[in-house]
């Protein structure tokens, strides 16, 4: 059913639900039994952020006054410049007042909001002096930030019957997918605008586990009456997701407008929520066993033919101490020994290295033959260990290193554990290059108890290493 704006039908809101809407943490139970009602904001920002802030806030709060358990405002929440050196002139840092107003504003209303797409200024310490991020903000109920996504795919096009734009002139390029965030109304995938012609980002965010994904844009109005609908139609159903897109609306300036329709799609394609020409906001309800019910009668993800097409990766960097501990065989690895870690594999310092920085990467999951890793897994672990290899050989400044897997034990694999070892080497290290692999056979046999490092040891070393990755 489709919900207009200027048409609301709210639907019974069981007094359980009331409760939990004014509640960050709901688990997956609670959220079985209510339908959680998000809003959708269509705004039009202007380059005058007070006003726009005005805007924006009205709107939430009228979003609140309708039961929303979450508020989704679009790209360019804070304000359209009118020119490229304007838009980096106003950005702010992520500790900046106009995030603090956003958190205040998520607080105050007891209300999760997601702000899709605010500009935001580099750290002091960063290169980057002329340019800004495209930042889209996952906010919970007390006002914490939950999600941080920088748009990874840069708006640089020159549409027939368009403004040219360049987005990378002034916004960087965001370098990461991130996870799903549990939200008060499912796990919700973060990307901004463009990015929703890119099948594969909205195909990793559900392999990872989404089931709501958001697209704040602030489209042309040429691409919006190609494009807009069919495209978001389009990720939810193959995705069996809800899409929720929250959009800029009207003339913001002289020079730019937007195509507006912000609306929420069920996953099974329909349009349930859409706002129409004008400044306003539409809700909809998120039916989350009715998705999974979907996704059963219908398991796309399991019918797919990766090993036809091969996989989309995900090979995000995670925090490596999601996870108190990781299993290395029938080892136990502590998240403070590991240094990199992505869905599918992780990198961890030695107990017993054969020369200073030798390391280990190996597959999350437990699996003792190379055979024996998925398509995924197998491009993950490489990929990794390119990683790896990169910030060895920068920490340890050696332009060599010995690579190697042993698989089975007649070619030495003691651990049953498919893993690579990666090690720095430098000239003369052994009398003979391969006599490092006789070292490798024999520096974990027959050690003494004493012999291994201790945990202290290890953690010191991982943590240098984490600093390259940023996954402290
Ligand atoms: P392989 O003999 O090729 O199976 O190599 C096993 C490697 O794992 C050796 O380099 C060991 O020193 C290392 N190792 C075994 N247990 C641990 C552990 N708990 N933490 C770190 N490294 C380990």
């Amino acid at each position: 059913m489709l919900i207009s704006s200027n048409k609301i039908v709210f639907r019974r809101i069981t007094k359980l639900g009331r409760r939990l809407f004014h509640c960050s943490a709901v688990s997956m139970a609670d959220l079985s039994r209510v339908k959680p009602v998000v809003a959708v904001v269509q705004m039009t920002s202007t380059p005058d952020k007070e006003a726009t802030f005005a805007q924006l806030s009205a709107l939430v709060t009228r979003a609140k006054s309708r039961g929303a358990a979450m508020t989704f405002v679009p790209e360019c929440a804070d304000y359209v410049s009118e020119s490229r050196d304007q838009a980096v002139a106003l950005a702010e840092p992520l500790d900046g007042p106009t995030v603090s107003r956003y958190r205040d504003l998520a607080r105050t209303l007891g209300m999760w909001l997601s702000v899709g797409g605010y500009h935001e200024k580099p750290q002091a310490s960063s290169k980057e002096t002329n340019r800004i991020y495209n930042t889209h903000l996952l906010i919970d109920a007390e006002g914490t930030i939950e999600g941080v996504y920088r748009k990874i795919h840069m708006f640089d096009v020159d549409v027939p019957g368009g403004v040219p734009c360049y987005e990378s002139s002034y916004t960087i390029p965001g370098s990461s997918i991130v996870p799903p965030v549990a939200t008060v109304c499912g796990k919700v995938g973060m990307a901004i605008c463009y990015d929703m012609r890119f099948p594969e980002m909205a195909v990793s965010l559900a392999q990872q586990g989404a089931e709501v994904l958001t697209f704040p844009s602030a489209f042309t109005v040429p691409t919006g009456m190609a494009h807009w609908e069919t495209l978001l139609r389009n990720r939810a159903i193959e995705n069996q997701c809800y899409v929720v897109a929250a959009a800029q609306v009207g003339r913001h300036h002289a020079k730019r407008s937007s195509y507006g329709n912000a609306m929420v799609v069920d996953p099974w394609g329909t349009v349930i929520a859409k706002c129409h020409d004008t400044i306003d906001i539409c809700i909809a309800e998120i039916d989350l066993p009715l998705l999974h019910k979907r996704r059963t009668e219908m398991p796309v993800f399991s019918h797919k033919r990766h090993d036809i097409y091969g996989h989309v990766l995900n090979n995000t960097v995670l925090p490596v101490d999601s996870q108190s501990e990781y299993q290395f065989g029938p080892h136990v690895v502590k998240s403070t020994s590991t240094f990199y870690r992505t869905a599918l594999s992780v990198a961890f310092v030695n107990r017993k290295p054969v020369v200073p920085g030798h390391v280990l990467v190996c597959p999350v999951r437990v699996v003792e033959h190379l055979v024996d890793l998925t398509a995924a897994e197998t491009a993950d672990l490489f990929l990794a260990v390119q990683s790896v290899a990169e910030v060895t050989k920068k920490h340890y400044r050696v332009s060599s290193l010995t690579v190697a897997v042993q698989d089975g034990p007649d070619a030495g694999q003691t651990v049953k554990h498919v893993h690579v070892h990666v090690l720095p080497r430098k000239p003369g290290d052994f009398p003979d290059n391969d006599d490092v692999y006789k070292h490798l056979e024999k520096h974990d046999k027959n050690v003494a108890p004493t012999e291994w490092r201790t945990d202290g040891d290890m953690a010191k070393e991982a943590a240098v290493m984490r600093t390259y990755f940023n996954t402290q």
